[in-house]
């Protein structure tokens, strides 16, 4: 028994065990928190200059949702660590490793696949919360409290739908068995992704609209405008395929030219939200 008990500390003594799923959920919560404030700060002051490139007219719920944002994210992180410290002995069997750093292609193939399939399964984890009437009354339907959000609702979620995302997110790594640093680069772009999804704003400048695939936090914000359709978490050719795209979303792209192929960086002209 005592043996038993001991082998069981062991699994967690290994160093592996803080520089694998330990350090990847603190480096989640930190870029997160680093990529979601500037832009939460933003919309709580809500300046005039910035007003022409709200997306939703209405005003921010940032003072609201500030303090129980920061709870929110607090106990769900303490949630995905234990879920992580209960998983680890079946986790630490993965092929994640920390031994030769892998060449730069390599990290650009992983994270575009990590990206892609985390994206498609998302679509239909988000797609089942919707159509399941249980799930999205009692889980989903924490995330829809926020209509008009900021960067620091990417992660307002129940903390059963936060495990399932961040599961899903750590999918392709553990199936890939990938290089540690390239988990944390890909684990810090899809915290970038949650919350620059959430901004609120849609500048014609801001530089991760111009990633393939990416619409800006504009394509994110119609979802929760409007509830149904608009599933995917980021690449919205998803919705595309399976007829999901929210009509009025669809119009705002042909009223704001700068989200034409051309990408004419012209001021918007009208809000359709
Ligand atoms: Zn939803
Ligand atoms: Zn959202």
């Amino acid at each position: 028994m005592e043996a038993l008990l001991n082998s069981w500390i062991a699994l967690y003594q290994a160093p592996m065990f803080l520089l694998f799923p330990v350090m990847t959920l603190a480096l989640s919560v930190g870029s997160f928190l680093l990529f979601a404030l500037p832009w939460t700060l933003l919309a709580w002051i809500d300046p005039k200059w910035a007003k022409p490139y709200k997306i939703q007219q209405k005003p921010f719920q940032v003072g609201k949702y500030f303090l129980p944002n920061l709870a929110r994210i607090t106990l769900n992180s303490s949630m995905m660590l234990l879920v992580l410290i209960i998983a680890w002995p079946l986790l630490r069997l993965s092929n994640v490793h920390l031994g030769e750093v892998p060449p730069w292609y390599i990290w650009v193939i992983q994270i575009t696949l990590f990206l892609i399939v985390d994206d498609f399964l998302f679509y239909w984890m988000h797609r089942y919360m919707h159509e399941n009437k249980w799930v999205l009354k009692h889980i989903h339907s924490v995330h829809h409290r926020i209509k008009n959000t900021c960067a620091l609702d990417g992660n307002y979620f129940h903390w059963v739908e936060f495990v399932l995302i961040g599961s899903l997110a750590m999918l392709g790594p553990v199936a890939l068995g990938s290089h540690l640093y390239v988990i944390y680069a890909w684990i810090i772009i899809r915290n970038l992704e949650a919350a620059d999804g959430h901004a609120g704003y849609d500048f014609p400048w801001n530089p991760l609209r111009f990633l393939p695939l990416y619409d800006g936090p504009v394509y994110h914000d119609f979802h929760h405008a409007r509830f149904k359709g608009n599933y995917a978490g980021a690449l919205h050719y998803v919705d595309r395929y399976f007829g999901t795209y929210i009509k009025e979303y669809l119009a705002y792209k042909k009223t704001h030219s700068y989200h034409l192929p051309h990408r004419n960086q012209s001021l918007p002209s009208k809000k359709t939200v």
